[in-house]
């Protein structure tokens, strides 16, 4: 037994490699190759992602597989952990036909080149036929699975253990307490958030963001943070997990919570078990997970009042011109503004969700063919109207925005943002009660125990659990939306004097 899983570990590390060196190739696309390489980066991911596959879903693998079941079944060490997840991973990418993944992946690079282009022009028209086929193509793939909603397999991809009817009910009870909350709140008298809007020279944005996550305990031997346009953290192994950021220098929290954001994945991505590198374990269990790591550092310690009594003189005395005069409250006030508006990627944390659900429904009336393509655009307008109150003047800020659908599959692609968003608080809640004075050492720049809770309780697992066993193992109890809701009513409460 101990040769057999020693072999499995041996293969699936080398298949580790290639698919490390995808995301190297990826990395450096994203960041520092030159425009002329594009082709041939294509073909050389393409390439090494077809050799990768073709090793996983060999018959020698599954033959190992099949040695071990008894082994795992009677099991519960991590060798045992490792061989059924290993399992799950071998069945799925095993019932995908290797044709069908070839058509898709070319479909998909051809729907990603049409949404580019659509996208300044405003043309929606010419990435609908893509987009329909992409439907189609994400019902089939579902369909390779037993399921009850022709979602359920595509969101179990990314959130395992989810199904639509679960997340329809978690997101429901969330819309009935933040609906009456984004309405009391726009009665209030609006924030002024002109001070994030001057000018910000970008190096000084950029080593004042290195200064905050290395205190967060983010490891720069282990890490490195370069630009990019689409800010996002990528691991090569636990030794190399980096993260991009994007700045804009008449926007100040626009490289900041970027990377108090991806700093959070990385973390979670660097304090995995090292006995899990090269393996299917050494990753963030589910997109909900991941999210809610990264959801923590940004919000409920990036943008704490607690957090800016400590870094807001050190702010003010690095943009001491745009900031003079400028008390911490007000700038506590400017980063948290909560008002309703058009583009996900920009909404505060009260509406956040709002957009998020808006696309979860439509993602399910596509798939259940209760909405056709030619009707999205005007679907998106007539909800963003109803739910923000809010009309997007074109398909550039509305339906176009988001290059989810465009590049990937449609189903299962958003619920992990607002997943993430609520376990943010489930988490650091259980944080606080194990340690009540982490919010004091927040207030005081210091980050060590609260990093250590979740080194303990959440990063060091990896995949070992799914999200829901991780739950219930930190909390005691399933999902539950309660404190997140009271973190954002007490937060909220406060910042606009509800009563
Ligand atoms: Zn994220």
């Amino acid at each position: 037994m101990e040769d057999k899983i020693q072999l499995l570990k041996e293969k699936l590390h080398e298949i580790d490699d290639i698919n490390s060196a995808v995301s190297l190739l990826s990395w450096d696309q994203s960041t520092y190759m030159p425009s002329g390489g594009a082709p041939a980066r294509g073909r050389q991911m393409a390439t090494l992602s077809k050799i990768a596959h073709e090793k996983f879903t060999s018959a020698e693998i599954g033959n190992l597989l099949d040695s071990l079941q008894s082994f795992s079944e009677e099991n519960d060490s991590d060798d045992a952990v490792l061989v059924r997840v290993t399992t799950k991973d071998f069945e799925k990418a095993t019932k995908i036909p290797a044709q069908f993944l070839a058509d898709f992946n070319v479909h998909i690079s051809q729907s990603h080149q049409a949404w580019m282009e659509a996208r300044p022009n405003n043309d929606f028209a010419k990435v609908a036929p893509f987009l329909e086929k992409t439907i189609d193509f994400s019902r089939q793939l579902a369909s390779f699975w037993e399921h009850d909603h022709i979602a359920d397999p595509l969101i179990d991809m990314a959130d395992e253990g989810m199904k639509a009817e679960s997340i329809q009910k978690i997101f429901g009870e969330l819309r009935a307490e933040l609906v009456p909350l984004v309405k009391a709140i726009s009665e209030k008298e609006k924030t002024d958030d002109s001070v994030l809007k001057k000018h910000y020279p970008e190096q000084t944005q950029l080593d004042f963001g290195l200064k905050v996550i290395k205190e967060y305990g983010y490891d720069f031997v282990r890490g490195r943070q370069d630009k990019t346009h689409h800010p996002f953290m990528t691991k090569f192994s636990i030794g190399d997990v980096r993260i991009t950021t994007r700045t804009k220098e008449n926007d100040l929290s626009e490289a900041l919570f970027s990377t108090l954001h991806e700093s959070g994945h990385a973390m979670y991505e660097q304090g995995i078990n090292a006995s899990f590198e090269g393996s299917p374990l050494a990753g963030g269990t589910s997109a909900g997970v991941h999210e809610s790591q990264s959801r923590l550092w940004e919000n409920l310690v990036g943008r704490s009042r607690g957090f800016w009594s400590h870094f807001y003189p050190q702010l003010q005395d690095t943009f001491s011109e745009q900031l003079n005069g400028v008390s911490a409250d007000e700038f506590y006030r400017a980063i948290n503004k909560v008002e309703p508006s058009l583009i996900r990627t920009d909404a505060d944390e009260v509406t956040y969700n709002l957009h998020v659900m808006i696309r979860f429904d439509l993602e399910l009336a596509l798939l259940e063919g209760k909405l056709s393509v030619k009707d999205l655009p005007e679907a998106w307008h007539a909800r963003y109207q109803s739910d923000l109150g809010v009309q997007a003047p074109s398909d550039v800020d509305g339906v176009l925005q988001d290059i989810h659908w465009y590049a990937g599959s449609v189903g299962g692609s958003f619920q992990g943002y607002t997943l993430g968003n609520i376990m943010s608080a489930l988490f650091f809640d259980e944080a606080v009660k194990a340690h009540s004075e982490i919010p004091s050492q927040i207030a005081s720049g210091e980050f060590e125990t609260l990093h250590g809770w979740l080194k303990e309780n959440i990063y060091q697992h990896g995949r070992k659990y799914t999200a829901d066993e991780l739950i219930e193992k930190v909390t005691g109890g399933p999902l539950t939306i309660t404190p997140y809701i009271n973190y954002l009513k007490t937060k909220y409460g406060d910042l606009y004097s509800l009563s």
